[in-house]
């Protein structure tokens, strides 16, 4: 399989900062990311699972763990109700179909709607993969992932592959047990209803249209930056402290929407953490809110 050295994570990941991961590894499918998880659980080597790197911050120093990257190669659907007939539901009506880990979620869901079946039409414009998704219960516009999801694979930390429901992973608001656990997530299967295309398709443009009139999307970040705090809005509370476009270096805080802070291409990682920080005492003191980053945080800050 593909083993690089000294990768820099900035080429992977959506804020464009980080370090170099001392060795990056590329499993080409299933069966190699399982055979190099038994080896390095024999070994006691540590790692990092990168998916399309879109929630993620990594120190300017980078990481010396091992960094599996579990994306593009690992990538394809599949209908797995009807016996892998996309015109046939399963006895329940639901049809079902199944992602690698590496495939992209806009893709899933885009996949879904090509064959007219609804669910996913909110999940379209995260920029992350079906594993990313699954891990951080990613969601938009009232839709989360634990809305769709059945059931997923996941290596577990010695190697070996084990089926879950859904449920088993304790899926709440930008939460799973897949971390805490180490479990690598493989493939998920979705169950969804038959609907009606055109009105899919119409769904789905209207989202990506609130996205780009209300996020700044052609800027490098991670998203928002932070969970919603319960009973407010994290963008509304950085805004009432004054801090529409506020920077520290190439670091700043989008003009166009505060719960996210975007990187103007010039930021280093250092800039960025400083400004999530200062963020997080403002509002902390002025509002009297805990925000905290729904960002992960990679290497040391
Ligand atoms: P990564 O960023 O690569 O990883 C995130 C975490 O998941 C890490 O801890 C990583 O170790 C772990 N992980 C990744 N893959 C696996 C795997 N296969 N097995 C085990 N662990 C794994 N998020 C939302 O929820 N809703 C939104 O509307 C949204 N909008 C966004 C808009 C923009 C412009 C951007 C840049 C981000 C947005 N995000 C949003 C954040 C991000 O896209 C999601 O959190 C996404 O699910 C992350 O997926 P990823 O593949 O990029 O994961």
């Amino acid at each position: 399989m593909k083993v690089l050295k000294n990768e820099p994570l900035d080429k992977h990941t959506s804020f464009r900062v980080g370090g170099p991961a001392k060795v990056y590894v590329v499993p080409e499918d299933e069966y190699e990311l399982q055979k190099l998880i038994e080896f390095l659980h024999s070994e006691k080597l540590l790692y990092n699972i990168i998916g399309n790197g879109t929630n993620l911050l990594v120190s300017d120093e980078g990481v010396d763990s091992i960094v599996i990257e579990i994306g593009k190669a690992l990538d394809g659907i599949e209908f797995v109700s009807g016996r892998g007939n996309a015109e046939c539901a399963d006895a329940d009506g639901i049809y079902r179909i199944r992602a690698l880990a590496g495939t992209s979620l806009g893709k899933t869901a885009q996949f879904a709607a090509s064959h007219s079946l609804t669910g996913m039409e909110a999940l379209r414009g995260i920029p992350g993969t079906v594993g990313g998704a699954v891990t951080m219960n990613a969601g938009a516009y009232g839709t989360e992932m634990c809305d769709v999801l059945e059931s997923v694979e996941v290596i577990t930390r010695d190697g070996k592959i084990k089926k879950l429901a859904a449920a088993d992973l304790k899926l709440g608001y930008r939460y799973s047990i897949v971390p805490e656990e180490g479990y690598i997530v493989a493939a998920a299967t979705f169950a969804l209803k038959k609907g009606d295309k055109k009105a899919i398709e119409a769904e789905m443009a209207d989202y990506q249209q609130r996205r780009k009139d209300k996020q700044p999307i052609e800027k490098f970040s991670a998203g928002s930056t932070f969970k919603r705090p319960e009973g407010h809005f994290a963008g509304k509370l950085i805004e009432d402290c004054g801090l529409r476009g506020f920077r520290h270096g190439g670091a700043q805080v989008s003009e166009k929407h505060c719960g996210f802070v975007i990187n103007d291409g010039t930021a280093r990682a250092a800039d960025i953490f400083w400004l999530i920080g200062e963020i997080r005492k403002r509002v902390l003191m002025e509002q009297g809110v805990e925000l905290t980053p729904e960002v992960k945080l990679w290497g040391n800050f």
